[in-house]
């Protein structure tokens, strides 16, 4: 599933084929997928995306009159920018044409993504980000943990719920964790001050190093290029249960916490 790296990954290929290029049509190929506002987003025709912005998982295009379009890839949603004689892939949901003669399409086969439209940023932000979901993972400081001293749950359901920090899903949680050497089942208010700075150290660390390769790719994923992501062979512990931890070689434990596989080091993630 995209993850922050990925997403922003998406943005960053995506911007040269979409930032102030009008829209010349939409086509809506499944109502449903259109989650929310202005169904058949035909008031984006004659605009073009100003700037585009990203929180935690979330990708927003503003467009030049204010408009904005919220994508969400979900477990499976791809993003492709092509010729608009190429083939339609399976499970196109959406496109635009764009001035330049090419093709916005989005693709989602498990339909977990979708679009949302909201006719302004206040409107967006008040019902995507404020309340719901904590700072962008990329800004997040030790700081930012501060209201844990009086909360009881689990560090990585925790972390999983976008509350105190948006953008991690199971893979980064996992690789920050370990890297941070905090147990997943860990109690939020018993981790020690330094641990909360060695926390957000962690997830900066982890995150730069998969921007900077493009993410990961497991299986559906891939930039707007329509490329692999290659941090998948820098994992230390996602995916890599029964096999010897790369910090003290003990064998890493894979179990089911928060609902999902969880793989990390008994040895050098112990709960306080
Ligand atoms: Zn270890």
């Amino acid at each position: 599933m995209p993850e922050l790296p990925e997403v922003q990954e998406v943005r960053r290929t995506l911007e040269p084929f979409v930032l102030n290029v009008k829209i010349a049509d939409v086509k809506i190929s499944r109502k449903s997928y259109i989650r929310s506002g202005a169904t058949s987003l035909g008031g984006l025709i004659g605009h073009h995306v100003h700037h585009t912005a990203r929180h935690g998982k979330k990708l927003f295009c503003i467009f030049d009159d204010g408009q904005v379009l919220l994508i969400h890839l979900g477990m499976s949603g791809r993003i492709d920018c092509c010729q608009p004689e190429t083939p339609l892939a399976p499970h196109t949901h959406f496109s635009m044409l764009l001035a330049t003669g090419m093709e916005f399409r989005m693709q989602d086969p498990r339909r977990f993504g979708g679009l949302w439209h909201y006719p302004d940023w206040a409107a967006a932000e008040k019902a995507e980000i404020t309340g719901k979901m904590g700072v962008d993972a990329l800004e997040v400081s030790a700081s930012h943990f501060a209201s844990w001293r009086t909360m009881h749950s689990r560090l990585k359901a925790h972390l999983l719920s976008q509350r105190t920090v948006a953008g991690l899903g199971n893979i980064y949680v996992d690789e920050s964790l370990w890297l941070a050497q905090l147990h997943p089942l860990q109690v939020l208010s018993k981790i020690r001050l330094r641990h909360h700075a060695a926390l957000a150290e962690a997830i900066h660390a982890v995150l730069d190093k998969s921007i900077s390769m493009g993410g990961t790719t497991l299986r559906d994923y891939r930039n707007v290029a329509q490329q692999r992501g290659r941090f998948a062979q820098s994992l230390c512990v996602y995916g890599r249960g029964g096999l010897p931890c790369l910090h003290c070689g003990v064998k890493l434990t894979s179990k089911v916490i928060a609902g999902r596989t969880t793989v990390y080091c008994a040895q050098c993630q112990k709960r306080n």
